[in-house]
């Protein structure tokens, strides 16, 4: 909250500056939600416009089956073969999270790294964290992935990994990552393929099913990991992140 404060007043005193010493800044007094927010679920989040910014806010719950809703929840499915959970449930954590990011972000000047935690929100609901496990590597805590590549522990249910729940292999939205752009699938609307142009975040800029003017945005890049996975955001960030909490 300290930091969203500081945020704030930052961002005015910069509109200010630049206002004053240039006629057209993009000073867009119609700031709209992207219609890439419409396909959030409206169950678990809450979408909205603060000023300039957006706000996402979001129960931390899936909308999708798992084993780590536990046997007896109508959302329960069994694991597949192979499969060692975690003794925890969904339903042992709460995951309520809020993110706060430009309606416009823009690159930053130089990239930065993610971090442990959430650095993203999914269309689904729960979080999207990066290629690191707490406790060592994520390949050992692989085999705890469920078949939409999340897992739990020792935090809320979170996805590492391209999340076959609604996205395989195609073009459709992941979710927001903490600096505000968006993250697809594998396969990106403007080409109806793999993009061939992606910087080292898996990154670039052409028109989405969401926009028909370019703008920025990451896809889950088409690199097998473990033979069997696709990572889907190792970084770097190449916008400013906000916390998400
Ligand atoms: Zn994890
Ligand atoms: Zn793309």
């Amino acid at each position: 909250m300290k930091n969203l404060g500081i945020t704030f007043m930052a961002a005015a005193f910069a509109f200010s500056c630049s206002d004053s010493s240039t006629v057209s800044v993009e000073a867009d007094p119609t700031a709209s939600l992207s219609s890439a927010f419409d396909e959030f679920d409206k169950n678990n989040t809450d979408i909205y416009l603060d000023g300039a910014n957006v706000v996402i806010e979001t129960n931390g719950l899936p909308n999708h089956t798992s084993p780590y809703w536990g046997e007896g929840n109508a959302l329960y499915v069994a694991p597949e073969d192979g499969f060692k959970a975690t003794p925890s449930l969904i339903t042992g954590y709460d995951g309520y999270a809020t993110l706060t990011v430009s309606v416009n972000p823009q690159k930053a000047s130089s990239p930065s790294s993610t971090s442990l935690g959430a650095i993203g929100i999914a269309v689904s609901g729960a979080a999207i964290f990066n290629d690191q496990e707490g406790n060592g590597p994520l390949s050992s805590a692989a085999v705890s992935l469920d078949y939409s590549g999340a897992h739990i522990g020792p935090s809320e249910y979170h996805y590492h990994t391209e999340p076959h729940a609604w996205t395989k292999d195609d073009e459709k939205l992941v979710g927001i990552i903490a600096d505000g752009f968006f993250i697809y699938g594998r396969k990106c609307n403007s080409t109806g393929t793999y993009p061939t142009d992606l910087d080292a975040s898996g990154g670039h800029t052409s028109t989405t099913q969401h926009s028909s003017e370019p703008l920025y945005h990451y896809h889950i890049e088409n690199d097998l990991y473990l033979n069997k996975y696709y990572i889907i955001f190792p970084g770097q960030y190449q916008g400013t992140p906000s916390n998400i909490r």
